[in-house]
């Protein structure tokens, strides 16, 4: 464990979590300063960031690291707003999103609550695993159909499907593969599905974030 502050101790005890009961938790835990940067998260929040990159990132990395550099760029403007209101108003906000690993559909569920000086508490929890289903076949890992020439691989960072690229139009497929091991740097999306899905309340907006392009539809 990094050497934290009195004032990580402080902050995580206002927010109900001891350090040490924080150290052990299952659930992923994440406190952002005022500037929403990370000052601490726990061993399953470190793992959890890893399986959204597909790249290893340490607790030492991730500390000082802005939150929002490390959400899909199309969803930027999205948690940006709600982590000013939960900040502004004081009122616990919970989202249900996807973070699926090659074997398991995995939901998760994040909620973000105000401490003291404006710091925000993470708190992101598995609710429900299973099986993926035949909605989603697995399909080979064709490198020139999913891979830029510049050597980046687009992934949605809820169903981790890949994007293909050059076909004219915006197809997701599931490559369970390029989840153990991406084939390029891993740009994070959004698929349309999940765009709908987890953001309908932007989605009656499309445009009112300018999330529909970037969304890649
Ligand atoms: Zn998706």
């Amino acid at each position: 464990m990094p050497p934290y502050g009195a004032e990580v101790g402080e902050r995580l005890a206002g927010a109900g979590w001891a350090l040490a009961d924080a150290e052990k938790a299952t659930a992923g835990i994440c406190l952002l300063n005022a500037d929403l940067r990370i000052v601490y998260c726990n061993g399953a929040w470190e793992r959890q960031e890893r399986e959204k990159s597909g790249a290893a990132a340490s607790r030492e990395e991730l500390s000082g690291v802005a939150i929002l550099d490390r959400v899909a760029e199309p969803l930027r403007p999205f948690y940006s707003r709600r982590f000013s209101e939960v900040k502004k108003q004081g009122q616990e906000w919970e989202h249900d999103y996807e973070l699926s690993s090659a074997e398991k559909l995995r939901m998760y569920r994040l909620k973000v609550k105000r401490v003291a000086d404006s710091y925000l508490l993470l708190e992101s929890r598995m609710a429900r695993e299973a099986a993926h289903g035949a909605e989603r076949p697995a399909m080979p890992a064709v490198k020139s159909l999913y891979v830029t020439e510049n050597g980046t691989l687009t992934m949605c960072s809820h169903c981790r499907r890949a994007r293909c690229v050059g076909l004219g139009r915006t197809v997701w497929n599931w490559v369970p593969e390029y989840l153990s091991a991406p084939a390029g740097r891993v740009s994070q999306g959004l698929c349309r599905e999940c765009f709908a899905h987890f953001y309908p309340e932007i989605n009656r907006t499309p445009h009112a974030d300018g999330l529909g392009r970037a969304a890649g539809r």
